[in-house]
């Protein structure tokens, strides 16, 4: 299967963060592999707040968490990033426009790949299966081969009730499909655990995938799967 490692890619997801839960050793392989990342990212994650001990504003957490993402961004090499401002939890009534707001910019960049969440959103967010389809619209628009980020197969009959238990705010789907990828990557634990903790606000406990049996978090900090359409 072709992978995108060694191309310019572009990235589009719904919350700081969902670019490193989702791909970060991957992004950061693709640097190294001489390729370029792009990020579009529709909202600044002005709801993700279950994970704070203090209480903030929207406004605060929007900062903290733009700041999150640039701190991960230099991590994995991001060249640039277009940190939009959509409202959190109902970027599906948006894609329009930010399918709008994405074209001058694929455009401009001429990715050779897409990134972004696949029918499933992964955990079944509702902003992610919005940003999902912005993606595949802009996929075909563009006929660019696009990844769609999946769970490693071993742990998704399981996903729903990990996800279920950490799940305070934000929409989801009620039934999640978990489809099969037909690409896999290996990746650097170290690395992805880092670029996990710069987003310091989404964080149990100090630890990535927080409530997750070991043999996930293993499985999730050691391969990122994709499910890829051209
Ligand atoms: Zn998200």
């Amino acid at each position: 299967m072709q992978t995108f490692l060694g191309k310019k890619i572009l990235i589009l997801t719904a919350h700081p963060d969902d670019e490193s839960y989702a791909a970060a050793g991957s992004i950061f392989k693709n640097y190294q592999s001489g390729g370029q990342n792009f990020l579009i990212c529709s909202s600044r994650g002005e709801r993700g707040r279950s994970h704070l001990k203090k209480p903030v504003t929207d406004a605060q957490l929007k900062k903290i968490r733009r700041k999150e993402l640039l701190k991960a961004g230099k991590l994995f090499h991001l060249s640039r990033i277009w940190l939009l401002n959509f409202p959190d939890g109902k970027i599906k009534n948006f894609t329009n426009a930010i399918y709008r707001k994405s074209l001058p910019i694929v455009k401009k960049i001429k990715p050779k790949a897409i990134l972004s969440f696949g029918s499933d959103g992964i955990t079944g967010h509702l902003d992610h299966i919005a940003m999902g389809k912005v993606a595949k619209k802009l996929a075909r628009k563009f006929q660019l081969p696009l990844y769609a980020f999946v769970l490693p197969p071993t742990i998704s009959r399981r996903a729903l009730i990990y996800f279920k238990a950490r799940r305070k705010f934000g929409k989801y789907a009620n039934k999640s499909k978990f489809p099969k990828p037909n690409l896999k990557i290996s990746i650097n634990p170290r690395v992805k655990k880092r670029i996990i903790c710069c987003h310091l606000s989404q964080i149990d406990n100090g630890r990535p995938y927080s409530g997750f049996p070991a043999f996930a978090i293993k499985e999730l900090l050691n391969a990122e799967y994709f499910i890829v359409s051209k």
